[in-house]
């Protein structure tokens, strides 16, 4: 199973809800393309569905994890020039599964924010490599995601307290997934390089051990190369699916 072709990006995006697992998601994966986005105009807001509790390489104690990497990630964010940042409640590192809950408090956030893409991690597991993109609550995240967009947050009967609380039906009419299989659609974030590294720089417990100029940098041109970009440059890779 892996993703069709990548479908011609909408021209006329105003709202981005960018959804993901754990604090530092969005950074590795997109924070050059979500700087990109904020330069052209468009409104990018992060849901992140928990603090990212079972992370760490330092000696912070476990108790203050969660609190920390909210910090950090709201820091990461102002970087790149995102202004809200919403966190979900009740889901913890390591356990997210696409449950009925996170479809719920998924669509509730896509009702609220109204966006007309969205971002998110892959469903699809890449059995090339198991480590990283495919962690099980990135998997989780995208999945509740994708179920969030089609059907519920279009469908009236879904969720029906969500109504209740004033909630009306949105149509998402786009998503970009990362971390999947085989990516097609390749940005060039060369010019915003410096922006994602000093986002991720932010996420000091996650980050601090690393030599995360080295490895964004091989990272990063491997992914342009793939795409077909010429030497020198730096890139982030999606597969971009249309709703409709
Ligand atoms: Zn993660």
């Amino acid at each position: 199973m892996t993703f069709p072709p990548s479908a011609p990006v909408l021209s006329d995006v105003h709202r981005v809800l960018a959804v993901f697992a754990h604090p530092d998601d969005v950074d590795f994966g997109s924070a050059g393309t979500v700087a990109a986005w904020i330069k052209a105009g468009i409104e990018v807001t992060y849901l992140i569905a928990t603090r990212g509790d079972a992370g760490g390489f330092d000696d912070t104690p476990r108790d203050q994890m969660p609190l920390l990497r909210e910090k950090e990630q709201r820091a990461a964010a102002a970087v790149v020039g995102v202004e809200h940042v919403e966190f979900l409640d009740g889901y913890a590192d390591g356990t997210v599964t696409p449950s009925l809950a996170l479809r719920r408090d998924i669509t509730a956030a896509i009702r609220r924010w109204r966006p007309d893409r969205v971002l998110t991690s892959s469903p699809l597991r890449r059995w090339e490599r198991i480590a990283g993109p495919s962690h099980p609550d990135h998997l989780a995240v995208g999945e509740a995601t994708t179920c969030a967009i089609y059907p519920d947050a279009r469908n009236p009967f879904a969720h029906p307290e969500l109504m209740r609380e004033g909630l009306q039906p949105w149509v998402v009419r786009e998503i970009w997934y990362s971390g999947g299989p085989d990516p097609d659609h390749v940005v060039d974030v060369t010019q915003e390089y410096p922006r994602k590294l000093a986002a991720l720089r932010e996420h000091v417990s996650q980050t601090a051990h690393l030599d995360l100029d080295g490895v964004l940098r091989a990272r990063m041109a491997a992914t342009a190369e793939a795409g077909g970009l010429p030497p020198g440059r730096l890139a982030e890779a999606y597969t971009v699916l249309s709703t409709s």
